[in-house]
């Protein structure tokens, strides 16, 4: 068995961890070299992580941005399907920031599960809506979401729930590993190679995918305040790093070791097909015409 279980060099999050099993999966990388688990299906009693975040008394915020054309073409289904799959069973907080609140779908939630609109201002750019957004969850975090939440996930709009998506995933810092690369040698990841910008990696532990991170809530307010701090320092400076915010938050976690990694079980790409790695596809990424989404 994993050190990880047995109780020395106990991982971050240690004390979760007694639900995992990390021989389960022979196929996959299933634990970090600092010792965080990596989640796959099979690895897991899921059971056990419900029944122990609902002692601990867990509540999870999940942010999501719907700005521009992205509001009609993805909220509704993003929504309807985190209803079926997103931490059932735990109290939920959606926020839902938009520049058009009268637009957001009108969902039927149980006692335990709230949402609430936020109306922001929209961005000229699509990368600056996309970079802002670590701006606005930190001041959220501080002024709502930590006062009331444990835990929050920040999600793109863009994908759809297929699978159970629970609090196996919860965790004190959490990084998803990016469906295209967690295959590939690291020379193939795209960090930001530039030595101007403040997210310039030469070499990382994985390549991390922005559209899903999370974790405690002042654990994800000194990420976004990071990444926030490098975007504003790199537009004094007249740079942009590659993937904007995706690459900033890769440099905070190469400095900052994420606690738990998801497994791109939890954001899979369907174009990429069926993989015998990915036993269960927990949530989905949409395809785009970025053309017409992008254009104002
Ligand atoms: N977004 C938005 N309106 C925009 C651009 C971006 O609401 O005009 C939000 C939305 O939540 C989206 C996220 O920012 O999912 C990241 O942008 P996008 O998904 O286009 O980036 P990609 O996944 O292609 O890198
Ligand atoms: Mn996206």
């Amino acid at each position: 068995r994993c050190s990880l279980e047995s109780g020395k060099n106990l991982s971050l999050d240690n004390s979760f961890d007694a639900g995992l099993n990390l021989m389960a999966r022979s196929d996959v990388q299933t634990c970090t070299y600092w010792r965080a688990p990596i989640i796959w299906e099979e690895m897991f009693d899921p059971q056990f992580y419900d029944e122990m975040h609902k002692k601990q008394g867990s509540s999870v915020a999940l942010t999501v941005f719907a700005v521009g054309r992205y509001l009609d073409a993805y909220l509704s289904d993003f929504l309807n399907s985190s209803e079926r799959f997103f931490m059932v069973g735990l109290p939920v907080t959606y926020y839902v920031f938009t520049d058009f609140p009268e637009k957001v779908p009108k969902l039927n939630l149980p006692a335990d599960r709230s949402l609430k609109v936020i109306r922001v201002e929209k961005q000229a750019r699509w990368q600056d809506v996309s970079m802002m957004r670590m701006k606005t969850i930190s001041d959220f975090i501080r002024s709502d979401i930590g006062r009331r939440c444990t835990h929050v996930f920040c999600f793109d709009v863009d994908q759809v729930f297929n699978g159970r998506f629970g609090s196996e995933a919860l965790g004190d810092s959490v990084a998803l590993l990016h469906a295209y690369y967690y295959r590939l040698p690291k020379v193939m990841f795209t960090y930001d190679r530039n030595p101007r910008s403040k997210a310039f990696l030469n070499t990382g532990d994985f390549y991390y995918h922005a559209a899903v991170f999370g974790g405690k809530c002042e654990s994800v307010k000194a990420m976004v305040d990071a990444c926030y701090q490098g975007i504003m320092e790199d537009k004094k400076n007249n740079v942009e790093a590659l993937w904007h915010d995706e690459s900033h938050l890769n440099k905070y976690l190469w400095v900052h070791k994420p606690s738990r990694v998801l497994s791109p079980e939890y954001c899979w790409d369907p174009l990429i097909g069926n993989s015998s790695d990915i036993r269960v596809q927990r949530l989905l990424w949409r395809q785009k015409q970025y053309q017409e989404l992008r254009t104002p």
